[in-house]
């Protein structure tokens, strides 16, 4: 069935959660540009055609640097226009918290683009501080060190001082200042302080107890004075510059922004007052992500654009200082959320359709001599009706289970058992096409409708490359790749290849509600390929390795006048790889395998050459890709 493209759009919701960077094209595929007003693009099927050439395929992670760089340029936009209107006295500055995404390819990327934009980096860990510290970056931007500190922890931040970075120590827990102290004397280096600050506001959403009276992190008031008194007794008091706050991710409304960025703004005001030179201000992160597209404070969207939130920042902190009569300090967010989660897709390939009902009903042939109950349900799917399905369906619901009682107790065959379960099911499927003309009817026969809905296996791991949809339930647009010309006529669910009964997919994006069922093509066996899309931030590095299946073949992508540029592909994870994690060595397996097949040799079991054959067909297993192919 041909479509109209707006109308197909419009079905996955693309305006509402793509941000301008996606878009349909004539031939029904699906486009990827390099930010909202750049119409150059690239369309993925053709960047699949090229891999599969290359001998990369699905399952596949596609990243776009262009579309990293083009939030940084938009963070960055925001609160330097904000900066503007308001004629705030400050200057802002971005750092990416490593956390979101810490693939070498995306902190470089950040690192690189970024130091037009004085654009740095925030840690949270010492592994991240480690790779972290070797990395150029502007001379004017700063490294933000989070996290609960140990002495090696402060000791590699103070080599970066050495280097001449500007490494702020952010002060957790009290027992860290201490320690920074003691070392920065004994090294005879003068460090940058922050205090984390813990704050009586909290966020909204998934993440509210990050902030709040009761949150793991930050100081309290009494703290921060004794932090105070610390650094005075020991003349370092010109040391302490920061004051961090972080109310947690994916904040979904804007109020709570404000209210924790008027309480923030008032300590640092009031320890301005007390001439303590702290110049900046680190509102953390949390900006938003508007995934399902609905800008509403719902837990996968956001109330709220990133000029708002720049906005609220600036004149918030601006009213605050004017009000206290403290100079206005620079700002630095921390958001990673906003700045990675669109720049990746995934690309996956429908494997089957797993069918719920198996068999034609036109060939169940039901006589008298069946058992009775057989015969009922061959009635009720004859004569069901517009007006009598709720009726028929009640009663074919009984009959269903009286058979499964008959043939528990071994009093009907599995003849006749598989006859009752697919005229069983042709009721039901008679009862949701009746229900869905019926308008009163729609939500009483929702969980039948779902029941009834085709189950796509689709070729990846929720483990590996969604955590949060199965963690969480944050949801994640989904749509094809191509056939976007075709009206999609099948509602389905999605299922992974993973061996867990949780790998599943069963709520979509949607604009006023969320979506049980995706609209899809119907599968026939040929390529069918969906994206997952905005998987960017924090899904790579919290997915885990359920079944061993690996990490994903990936590709990067460059858009350019005429088309696009591969610009680097990394094969994935394969099963010698993959094995290797689990503590399994290559060489050992081969060993053992080799072993077996010998001991079957000498039974006579086995001749020695088709044992070589063996071992040499296990030994190629090595390379194979962990995913089907
Ligand atoms: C996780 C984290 C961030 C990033 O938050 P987003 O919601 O991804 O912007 C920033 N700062 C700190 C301290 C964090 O723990």
């Amino acid at each position: 069935m041909k479509a109209k493209l707006e109308e197909v759009a419009q079905t996955y919701g693309i305006e509402n959660w793509g941000a301008g960077y996606f878009s349909i094209n004539k031939k029904g595929h699906l486009v990827v540009h390099p930010s909202e007003y750049d119409r150059r693009g690239a369309d993925i099927m053709e960047i699949l055609e090229d891999l599969q050439r290359r001998r990369i395929q699905a399952p596949l992670l596609l990243r776009f640097p262009q579309i990293l760089v083009n939030q940084m340029k938009k963070l960055t936009g925001a609160f330097r226009s904000a900066i503007k209107e308001f004629d705030y006295n400050g200057r802002y500055y971005g750092v990416f918290p490593m956390k979101v995404n810490p693939r070498r390819e995306v902190v470089e990327e950040f690192l690189r683009a970024g130091r037009r934009y004085d654009f740095g980096i925030e840690v949270g860990s010492k592994p991240e501080l480690y790779a972290a510290l070797a990395n150029e970056q502007a001379s004017d931007s700063v490294m933000i060190c989070n996290g609960f500190k140990d002495e090696s922890y402060i000791r590699l931040a103070l080599l970066g001082t050495e280097l001449g970075k500007n490494v702020v120590i952010v002060i957790e827990k009290i027992g860290e200042l201490e320690t920074v102290i003691q070392l920065s004397q004994e090294i005879g280096v003068r460090p940058l302080i922050g205090i984390r600050v813990k704050l009586y506001s909290k966020g909204s959403g998934r993440w509210e107890k990050s902030g709040g009276e009761s949150a793991k992190f930050g100081l309290t008031t009494s703290e921060i004075l004794e932090v105070i008194r610390v650094l005075r007794e020991n003349e370092m008091v010109d040391s302490l510059r920061l004051l961090h706050f972080h109310i947690g991710s994916q904040i979904t409304s804007i109020k709570r922004v404000k209210n924790a960025i008027k309480e923030a703004a008032r300590v640092y005001a009031k320890i301005r007052a007390m001439k303590i030179n702290i110049d900046y201000m680190d509102v953390g992160g949390g900006l938003g992500v508007d995934y399902d597209g609905s800008k509403t404070s719902s837990e996968s969207s956001a109330n709220y654009t990133v000029q708002e939130f720049a906005n609220d920042v600036v004149y918030t902190i601006k009213s605050v200082c004017e009000d206290e009569d403290v100079p206005e300090p620079n700002i630095i967010t921390e958001s990673g959320r906003m700045l990675t989660s669109y720049h990746a897709v995934l690309v996956a390939n429908i494997r089957a359709e797993i069918e719920t009902v198996v068999g034609e009903y036109e060939s169940v042939k039901v006589d008298d001599d069946d058992p009775q109950v057989i015969v009922e349900l061959k009635d009720l799917c004859m004569g069901i009706n517009s007006k009598n399905y709720a009726e028929y369906y009640h009663d074919a619901i009984e009959h269903k289970d009286e058979m499964y009682t008959l043939f528990n107790l071994g009093l009907i065959s599995l003849e006749d058992r598989a006859k009752g379960e697919i005229l069983f099911w042709e009721v039901c499927e008679r009862t949701a096409k009746y229900a869905q003309n019926d308008k009163s009817m729609i939500d009483e026969y929702e969980e039948l409708r779902q029941m009834l809905a085709a189950k796509y296996l689709c070729n990846f791991s929720i483990f590996r490359s969604l955590p949060d949809s199965w963690a969480i339930d944050q949801l994640f647009p989904i749509m094809p790749l191509h056939k976007l010309d075709k009206t999609p006529t099948e509602l389905a669910t999605l299922v992974d290849i993973t061996c867990d009964s949780d790998g599943v997919i069963d709520k979509f994006v949607d604009l006023k509600d969320i979506k049980e069922t995706l609209e899809l093509h119907p599968f026939k066996g040929e390529p069918y390929f969906l994206g997952i899309f905005l998987i960017g931030a924090y899904q790579e590095v919290m997915g885990s390795g359920h079944n061993l299946f690996g990490s994903l073949n990936e590709a990067h992508i460059v858009i350019e006048d005429e088309g696009y540029l591969i610009t680097k592909v990394v094969p994935g994870g394969n099963l010698g790889e993959s094995v290797e994690t689990a503590r399994y060595e290559r060489a050992a397996l081969q060993e053992s395998f080799g072993e077996l097949a010998a001991e079957q040799v000498k039974r006579g079991r086995l001749s020695a050459e088709r044992a070589n054959e063996l071992c040499r067909q296990y030994e190629s297993y090595v390379s194979c890709y962990t995913y089907l192919s």
